[in-house]
């Protein structure tokens, strides 16, 4: 194949700075795209599926947060191998002369866990309240929220603790022609401890922020900020593994080999 200037065939003495790195996010929520933007910094730039042709929808069925985190970045990164999309920013180093992209597929998996409802909602969190009616799709913030004290309401408070989780997938978009294959994929898992009060507070961040207090902390979520959620969040502790292992990997997001 062509050669490629990657850091890797170079003395290290010619090295080039650090570049932004093209991630795309397999998510429509903006709030998590927020959150990962910030955390990660300008050495990404995060894309999401609002800057993407018709993405395919992808059904989150699988029984855990890591199997649906899993199967939206490979869905996606097939997908966008299939069409053979590119980002915008053509002089990219990761878009290569057939005009594909080698790009970083992540899909972000979260949700809730109570210990009085033995870990509800869990992988449902975002359609919790739709779990009764069976309505389509996903349950507004308000509802869910709404649902989360009503069923916690006898519950003390020592014993309302619950947990934030948060699993991330990243993937690469697989080389044209390949799309069929397994495209190698790594996940990375972060909780954040807490307790869930009894009236909602504060009107930061999204979902069930405003009623989530972290340990360590008096106020909710929704309350503390961007700035400290950020800092201590579910989707922190995941991302930080994430970075570790894009600082011991190539551009690709595989194992350099030495
Ligand atoms: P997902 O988009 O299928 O991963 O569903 C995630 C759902 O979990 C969201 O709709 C929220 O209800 C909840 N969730 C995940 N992360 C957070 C968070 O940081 N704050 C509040 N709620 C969250």
């Amino acid at each position: 194949g062509a050669f490629s200037l990657s850091p890797k065939n170079l003395p290290s003495s010619l090295t080039p700075p650090p570049m932004s790195r093209i991630l795309i996010l397999a998510t429509r929520n903006l709030h998590k795209v927020g959150e990962i933007r910030s955390i990660l910094g300008d050495r990404f730039t995060c894309l999401c599926l609002r800057d993407l042709p018709t993405p395919p929808e992808v059904i989150e069925d699988a029984d855990s947060f890591a199997g649906n985190a899993r199967k939206k970045a490979v869905e996606l990164a097939r997908w966008i191998s299939q069409i053979g999309w590119t980002p915008p920013t053509t002089s990219n180093p990761q878009t290569s002369t057939q005009g594909t992209t080698t790009g970083l597929i992540l899909a972000d998996d979260s949700g809730l866990e109570v210990d009085a409802l033995n870990g509800a909602p869990g992988i449902h969190s975002a359609r919790f309240a739709a779990l009764d009616s069976g309505a389509p799709g996903n349950s507004s913030d308000v509802e869910n929220n709404a649902k989360l004290l009503r069923l916690l309401e006898s519950v003390p408070e020592e014993r309302r603790n619950a947990r934030f989780r948060c699993v991330l997938a990243l993937t690469t978009i697989p080389a044209p022609g390949t799309a069929t294959s397994q495209p190698e994929t790594q996940v990375f898992d972060g909780v954040c401890e807490g307790m869930i009060t009894k009236t909602p507070s504060g009107g930061g961040g999204f979902g069930y922020d405003p009623l989530f207090t972290p340990s360590g902390y008096d106020r909710s979520f929704a309350e503390l900020g961007a700035e400290t959620k950020n800092q201590i969040s579910h989707r922190s502790a995941a991302l930080a593994k994430l970075r570790d292992h894009l600082r011991k990997n190539d551009s690709t997001g595989n194992p350099t080999s030495t």
